[in-house]
């Protein structure tokens, strides 16, 4: 059997809420379907967007569904060293530069059309690390799992901010130098994050990375077809057993792992055992799937 290690991420902005159980499960049952691990990094890079107590909540919320990770909890927080290591690797291979730019001045143009490459152009004021796109200029690709070949052009992608002005580390860089550190298998996520995967290629390769594999999730829409999130509030999720036992149910459904419906009340050990067994990428659709009431049955 091939290596396998998974992970969930959570940003502790708040708790989570049917999609990111969605999310946790579907990347929980594919690392247990392939006898491999799942870990659980709290990517808690942006503190002034984590509120305190967000972490924990989302731990207990984990444990009530039965969704036990392996080893310690990665915190970002923890892992500035790692980021600057990167950072200066890059560096050092002229393939980041500090910018000085602000969004104002290039908002007439699609992507940051890299003024600073060459230098930057408003010395002494705060600058931002970003990635070169324009060296190299391959297209870049992958196959998801679900959705396929994945094409993508430099050129439309831009040069992502690694580091921001304000000191605080980006999404892209601390995703990557986890998952490389953490040696992730295999990234399961929503397909929210679809277009940030190819930044993250780039980076895999300017870093010489191993490569993960990518299976990318439907959307979850809530019952007014907009997508579950926090900022749309998504109601969190309950830890008491009652509620968890049909929510977890609905988490399968909506993965189109056709769970019996005599499963919806048993107990959580006993639903993820069944899930773990008929966990089945193909059955997934590519489609945004749509909850309702009995799906998920979230507390008002
Ligand atoms: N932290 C991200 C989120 O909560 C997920 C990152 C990832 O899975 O790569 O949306």
């Amino acid at each position: 059997m091939t290596f396998y290690r998974g992970r969930f991420a959570p940003t502790p902005s708040g708790p989570l809420h049917f999609g990111s159980l969605v999310a946790a499960l579907a990347s929980y049952l594919d690392a247990r379907r392939a006898g491999g691990e799942w870990r659980l990094r709290i990517e808690d890079i942006d503190p002034p967007r984590c509120p305190a107590g967000a972490a924990d909540a989302i731990q207990r919320q984990l444990e009530a569904f039965g969704l036990h990770w392996d080893g310690p909890a990665l915190w970002q927080h923890d892992r500035h060293d790692a980021y600057q290591a990167a950072l200066t690797r890059l560096v050092d291979q002229g393939l980041a530069y500090p910018c000085s730019c602000s969004r104002k001045q290039w908002r007439d143009y699609p992507v940051y059309p890299g003024w600073c490459r060459q230098g930057v152009r408003e010395p002494g004021r705060p600058v931002a690390w970003r990635l070169r796109s324009d060296l190299g200029l391959r297209p870049v690709m992958w196959q998801d799992r679900l959705f396929g070949e994945q094409c993508f052009d430099p050129a439309d992608l831009g040069d992502v901010v690694l580091k921001r002005k304000d000191g605080l580390w980006a999404y892209q860089l601390a995703v990557v130098v986890d998952d490389a550190d953490q040696g992730i298998s295999d990234v399961v996520r929503g397909f929210d994050l679809l277009d940030n995967t190819p930044w993250q290629r780039q980076l895999q390769h300017a870093l010489s990375y191993p490569e993960p594999r990518y299976l990318h999730l439907p959307l979850i829409l809530g019952e007014d077809g907009q997508k579950l999130s926090k900022q749309n509030l998504a109601p969190a999720l309950p830890t008491e057993d009652e509620a968890v036992r049909p929510l977890l149910h609905g988490a399968l459904t909506a993965l189109d792992q056709a769970p019996p419906a005599e499963l919806r009340e048993a107990p959580v050990a006993e639903q993820l055992a069944w899930a773990i067994d008929h966990w089945q990428v193909a059955r997934l659709s590519a489609e945004p799937h749509r909850t309702h009431g009995a799906d998920a049955a979230l507390p008002d």
